[in-house]
């Protein structure tokens, strides 16, 4: 198919054109009137629906609760922080009217809720029998964005915000990276995301983080996604809230408070993972659609294989399959193929006069080189849930392939340079913000983590020589 009205731009021509073009066409979202806004369209917001179907069930799993705090935040509370407020200064969206006239203090737009949920955490914890306290919000925040990418950075977007309070920093650590755990999961088995778990260095860390951990996806392009934080706060929220106990010992302690979150950035990293030039790849466990069915013929026939089709829908739902009938009749069938191979359904199901006649219908999978597939109508819900299952661990196996090809162990900057133009470097860091700053400004490049399961090693800075810091391999990539 050329690039008619229908289509998007190749990847390997304008990678970004094609993620703009494709998120429209899908009708995953639309452009909303302010500035870097965006409106999540149904098919979009089934996909983040899904998402959090599968985070929050883990959140709960793991004894969190789930809570909601107001959107607008007095701005004293953040100033209270010194760290935070400076990193979120330039991003925050400030009311200073309402009710027809000027506050008397200006109200924050939440950017984030460690400020408002520490000053609760205050007022709800006082004894050691308090502690752990698990929270979790479901919440849009805003952070004004001056050059917004649908997905991927808008003034606006969805997320959820963990936010925990321990007795010690032995409890807040095990909370951070359970948390990391759980994101890692819903990546690397919901989202077939092969992410790669690290810890971000001191300059990549949250405003008013002691530790920051992230999971980094790698998209088609070879750019990293951060695509999950979590972080370990240590004292610094418990002193400027006073989130105090009462310990066993009957002394009044400080606790120790962590934070982690998951977006609708999300989307835009299943989009940039999997898309191919026909457009979406969706993994079975996160489409709006897993089957769709295409009755084709007109008339009498058109009739006969829009029934056959609802019939065939109804026992996949049965079968606990997300399926669809694509009966837009005034469509040709290839018109509807093609649609669908942009939106990404995993398998589509055609099923014409012919195939009606025979008891079959006509099997099609969004990749992988089988080609098309006749199937018996009777025995299609038995089937296809093992298809839906091997075409999730396909997208997983290959987005996993593609990820280790694209990633270097470098020594020299010669190589470096050639490896962060099309993928992720290996390589030993001395550490110093300065240099870090260096290689950001020469290459586009940034320290996208320190890998959790990297092996001890140590060498000499690949930019300025000097000995290595963390004790291992640190990941250097361009990111979103
Ligand atoms: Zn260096």
């Amino acid at each position: 198919m050329g690039r008619d009205e229908r289509g998007v731009t190749p990847q390997h021509e304008d990678f970004s054109a094609w993620y703009n073009e494709l998120v429209a066409k899908a009708q995953l979202v639309d452009r909303g009137p302010a500035k870097g806004t965006m409106v999540i369209r149904p098919y979009g917001y089934r996909l983040w629906e899904l998402i959090q179907d599968e985070l929050d069930r883990r959140i709960k799993d793991t004894g969190h609760e789930n809570a909601y705090f107001p959107l607008l935040i007095p701005e004293s509370y953040l100033q209270r922080e010194a760290d935070h407020v400076e990193g979120f200064s330039p991003e925050l969206a400030v009311v200073t009217h309402a009710g027809g006239k000027e506050l008397e203090e200006p109200l924050i737009v939440r950017p984030t809720s460690e400020t408002i949920i520490g000053e609760m955490m205050a007022k709800w914890v006082s004894s050691h029998r308090d502690l752990p306290l698990l929270l979790n919000q479901w919440a849009n925040v805003v952070r004004w964005e001056l050059r917004p990418r649908m997905f991927l950075r808008t003034t606006e977007f969805l997320w959820q915000e963990g936010h925990t309070a321990h007795a010690d920093e032995a409890d807040a650590m095990r909370e951070t990276m359970l948390a990391l755990d759980l994101y890692t999961e819903v990546a690397r088995d919901v989202a077939a995301i092969p992410v790669v778990p690290g810890e971000k260095t001191a300059g990549e860390r949250f405003a008013g983080a002691v530790r920051t951990f992230t999971i980094e996806g790698m998209m088609r392009d070879g750019k990293a996604l951060q695509a999950g934080t979590s972080h370990y706060m240590g004292n610094n929220f418990a002193k400027a809230f006073d989130i105090q106990y009462t310990s066993e010992a009957g002394q009044l302690e400080l606790c120790h408070t962590t934070s982690w979150g998951m977006s609708t950035r999300m989307i835009g990293g299943v989009i940039m993972t999997h898309g191919d030039d026909k457009g979406l790849v969706l993994p079975p466990r996160l489409a709006p659609y897993q089957v769709v069915i295409v009755p084709i013929g007109r008339g009498v026939q058109g009739a006969q294989t829009s029934a056959a089709a609802r019939e065939l829908a109804g026992r996949l739902k049965a079968a606990g399959v997300r399926a669809h009938v694509d009966d837009r009749a005034q469509l040709s069938p290839g018109f509807r193929f093609h649609d669908w191979e942009l939106r990404g359904a995993p398998v589509r199901l055609e099923l014409g006069p012919r195939e009606l006649e025979s008891g079959t219908v006509m099997m099609a999978k969004r990749l992988g080189d089988e080609g098309k597939q006749n199937i018996p109508l009777s025995s299609a819900p038995e089937l296809l849930p093992g298809v839906l299952e091997n075409f999730q661990a396909f997208l997983l196996h290959r987005a996993t392939e593609f990820r280790d090809a694209h990633t270097v162990r470098v020594e020299s900057w010669d190589s470096f340079t050639e490896a962060v133009a099309s993928g992720w470097a290996l390589v030993f860091h001395c550490g110093k913000a300065a240099c870090e700053a260096d290689i950001k400004a020469k290459v586009a490049a940034t320290p996208r983590c320190i890998p959790l399961d990297g092996a001890p090693e140590t060498g000499r800075c690949v930019l300025c020589g000097d000995a290595s810091d963390y004790g291992k391999r640190v990941i250097f990539g361009r990111a979103y």
